[in-house]
């Protein structure tokens, strides 16, 4: 295990959960209420049999995702990882894209191309969409002859967002099109600069996404709508100055 350096991956199938590791193999379960003591992760405890950070994308997704690339959205690949527990196992999920810049029902964007749905997918996906359901818009797209399963598996509880068929692509990118327009007529009136106004802080914050994660916005009376003049960093620390 500790000579175990380098990340194999396992299987070809395309597994989105491919990279989702299990950090803890046997996690104590009383630690689950000690979550405030950062626990010191020992490497060799970790298993990283399934899990590549930095894989490359299979045929399969690389072909479908590349079809996003020159549109007008905002994208990154991988980029950022979402810790899940289940069954008192942890695992980290990294989407294979992320849309910024607009949101759909006031949620950021992910779009997940997933070509075979595996057991563990379904218990994955059903635990991201638990917690993160009033973040994230989770926007699978698969093979039209899975689509079934994945109706059927969802039923129960959700899976994702909204799911289309790879051949719908096209349909896909118009209808992401729609949504951003959508946003940006609701919110073309919101300032799309910010700099904190304490001295010395120095914050500054471009568009509605980064102004809302440092700045905020605030409704007027008059119904105006104005960033907040202190960044969020600021506010949290004004009465101790
Ligand atoms: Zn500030």
């Amino acid at each position: 295990m500790s000579s175990n350096k380098k990340f194999k991956i396992l299987g070809s199938g395309s597994s989105a959960f491919r990279e989702l590791f299990e950090i803890l193999k046997n996690k104590d379960k009383s630690s689950h209420y000690k979550k405030k003591k950062k626990k010191a992760v020992k490497l060799d405890l970790v298993d990283f049999t399934n899990f590549n950070p930095n894989r490359d994308f299979s045929k399969w997704e690389t072909k479908i995702l590349d079809n996003m690339k020159d549109k007008e959205f905002q994208i990154e690949f991988k980029h950022r990882k979402f810790p899940l527990e289940v069954n008192s196992k942890n695992y980290v999920y990294i989407p294979d894209m992320m849309i910024f810049g607009f949101r759909i029902n006031d949620r950021k964007i992910i779009v997940e191309a997933h070509e075979n749905l595996l057991e563990e997918d379904i218990i994955k996906y059903r635990k991201f969409i638990k917690e993160y359901k009033n973040i994230y818009h989770l926007i699978m797209i698969v093979e039209g002859s899975q689509l079934r399963k994945w109706n059927e598996n969802s039923k129960k509880s959700p899976l994702f967002n909204d799911i289309w068929v790879k051949d719908d692509i096209k349909d896909l990118i118009n209808y992401l099109n729609e949504e951003k327009l959508n946003f940006e007529k609701k919110f073309h009136n919101f300032p799309q600069e910010a700099f904190c106004a304490r001295k010395g802080c120095g914050e500054e914050a471009k568009g509605y996404d980064e102004i809302e994660r440092l700045f905020g916005y605030r409704k007027m009376k008059d119904k105006k709508i104005i960033v907040q003049s202190y960044c969020r960093y600021c506010r949290t620390i004004k009465h101790n100055i």
